[in-house]
């Protein structure tokens, strides 16, 4: 089967076509991601109104795009898909609305996907992972460890309790001076810097419950930015490395005790899955790497175009709900918060 995925919840206006066999096999036929990072630059930051306008001004263009790279007219697709959330609201409306009218003016299946959920399935659009497997969700507006149980059935094992960790990375990069987006500045800055020189909190480790916590991390790094300004770029590539050290030292405690947390629950995952934005960090996945040889567990982390926001994983999520006869009805409404271990979130369970 073929599947339409639209995106549009946070900076990216992005559509695809994937395909789908009876066999669970995967095809990315068509993936266009227009961003628009270069209209939020100057605001240090996403700016909803002016996310919600420029998907307008894009939508058209970019679904159409996607429909001409594979090669398909809307005639031979068998669904439309859409991240109905959660996201800026009025950038999810835009794509909602679009997928909407063209699944009703085709005469075509429509599915409402959660975004968190395209993220948490692309392992199995990229490598055909089996459930359950554990997944490490790590963006800019979410910090998770899961249990990926199968399609709608994902249990939350560990959270954020203040910021998510791509946005730990941007405030960081924010304060120093770095530009938005921040990740790829901080890690590239990064990779000349000493990370011993600083040495930075390294919160929540040996705690039982797997949860996350950024906020004393990046004051830590403001407190002594302050002390040693005005600062050359040695002082903030030291900086960066010193900081980006201690979210993986942090981040790598926090999966194994979501491991150990997982095999008691669900026995040995298939995989230890990383997606998310920030799931494009080289030394991240260097940390994690290492760590599932240890734990021999698969590590699995998609193509880095993959990682961040786009349509594919829209569109396969639609794939693999659409499969299951799960589909959903032209009234859903768009949700800025849905969190993806929301019973609402479970195939049929959606009202
Ligand atoms: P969400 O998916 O939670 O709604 P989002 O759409 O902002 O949030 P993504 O587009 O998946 O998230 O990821 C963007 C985030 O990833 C940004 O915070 C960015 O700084 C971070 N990021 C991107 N590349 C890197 C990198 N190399 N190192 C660290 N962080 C990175
Ligand atoms: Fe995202
Ligand atoms: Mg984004």
């Amino acid at each position: 089967m073929r599947v339409l995925g639209i995106e549009t919840t946070c900076d990216e206006t992005a559509a695809s076509v994937v395909e789908r066999g009876e066999d669970g096999s995967a095809r990315i036929l068509s993936n266009v991601v227009l961003s628009q990072v270069k209209k939020h630059a100057a605001y240090g930051g996403v700016v909803p109104e002016i996310a919600s306008r420029a998907h307008i001004d894009a939508i058209d263009r970019v679904v159409a795009q996607a429909l001409t790279d594979a090669e398909t007219d809307i005639s031979d697709i068998d669904g439309v898909s859409a991240a109905a959330g959660p996201g800026l609201i009025g950038g999810v409306i835009v794509g909602l609305t679009t997928a909407k009218a063209l699944a009703f003016a085709a005469g075509k299946p429509f599915l409402a996907v959660n975004h968190l959920e395209g993220h948490a399935l692309t392992a199995r659009l990229t490598d055909g992972v089996e459930f359950p497997y554990l997944l490490l969700l790590v963006s800019g507006g979410h910090s998770q460890l899961l249990a990926v149980e199968g399609v709608g059935k994902y249990r939350r094992l560990g959270t954020t309790i203040d910021d998510a960790i791509g946005e730990a990375f941007d405030k960081v990069a924010k304060l120093l001076g770095l530009g938005y987006p921040g990740g790829p500045q901080v890690e590239k800055a990064a990779e000349s810097g000493d990370s011993s020189r600083f040495n930075f909190p390294r919160p929540m480790i040996g705690r039982a419950e797997p949860n996350f916590s950024l906020a004393g991390l990046k004051t830590a790094v403001r407190i002594e930015a302050e002390k040693i300004a005005p600062l050359s770029d040695r002082d903030i590539a030291d900086l960066c490395a010193s900081f980006q050290a201690a979210v993986i030292d942090m981040v790598l405690d926090r999966v194994r005790v979501a491991l150990q947390m997982f095999k008691a629950q669900f026995g040995h995952p298939s995989a230890l899955v990383v997606a998310g934005g920030v799931a494009a960090n080289a030394a991240l996945r260097g940390g994690l790497e290492r760590m599932s040889e240890h734990f021999r567990v698969k590590l699995v982390a998609p193509p880095l175009d993959l990682c961040g926001d786009n349509g594919a994983m829209i569109a396969w999520a639609g794939a693999e709900r659409l499969a299951l006869g799960l589909t959903d009805p032209l009234d859903t409404a768009p949700r800025a918060r849905w969190p993806l271990d929301e019973k609402s979130a479970l195939p049929g369970a959606r009202a």
